[in-house]
């Protein structure tokens, strides 16, 4: 099966789990998960129709982003970012979905260009308490949030979550009302939230039941099952 071929089948179980959860299936974005995927293979998914990529790794997203720079591509990253190599991402993506630390969050601040809109930001929540994870406690989400909203070159759109992998969709289901819980919170105290990032190949549609409006997905769009 063709990339372009996975793509359109997942876009249809997106639309299956969207109306499956009562919503607009419109409501749900798909970043393709391009990490050590070849820049062709990319190519192959926008002529496709994808227009959102994620990546994880600075050095192998750079060089790839260079190669297809000819394309209206809007990149995400996705990976673990370390507060010396904040410049390229304020300079070069549209989304960090990993945010948790002030201190980059800062300076993402200062180095985002004044020609560009502000970098869309998701904070990310380390749901399940794991020690190896990074993210934020839920305790420690609004005082983020809040510390976000001083910093104007950062746009905060919401949460982003990885859970602990479990195949169980009822546990996968638990956990992501748990962030969507959140989401509400925050909500209700008066940020505009619009984002929840969460879902990947083996958990979307418990994602998607749960609210999630941006998927990240690689293996079911660039792996031959
Ligand atoms: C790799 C990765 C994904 C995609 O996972 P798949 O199981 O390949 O769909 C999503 N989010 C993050 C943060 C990742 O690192």
């Amino acid at each position: 099966m063709s990339i372009a071929a996975r793509l359109h089948q997942l876009q249809g179980q997106i639309a299956a789990a969207a109306v499956a959860a009562k919503r607009d299936p419109a409501s749900i974005n798909l970043v393709a998960v391009s990490k050590t995927r070849s820049p062709a293979m990319i190519r192959e998914a926008f002529a496709a129709g994808q227009h959102d990529f994620g990546e994880n790794y600075l050095q192998e997203a750079l060089v790839k982003m260079a190669s297809l720079a000819d394309l209206p591509i809007r990149w995400h990253f996705i990976g673990n970012l370390q507060a010396n190599k904040t410049r390229v991402v304020a300079e070069q993506f549209d989304w960090l979905h990993t945010l948790s630390r002030l201190r980059v969050a800062e300076r993402l601040n200062a180095q985002r260009p004044p020609e560009r809109s502000p970098l869309n930001v998701c904070v990310q929540v380390n749901i399940d308490d794991e020690p190896s994870k990074a993210g934020l406690s839920v305790a420690e989400v609004p005082a983020f949030v809040r510390a976000l909203a001083m910093l104007p070159r950062l746009r905060c759109r919401g949460l982003m979550v990885i859970p602990k992998p479990t195949t169980d969709p009822e546990q996968q289901h638990a956990t992501f009302m748990r962030v969507a819980a959140l989401q509400q919170q925050l909500q209700a105290e008066g940020w505009s939230l619009d984002t929840l990032s969460m879902g990947m190949s083996q958990d979307f549609f418990a994602a998607i039941a749960a609210g999630s409006t941006m998927l990240r997905i690689g293996t079911a769009i660039f792996v031959e099952p």
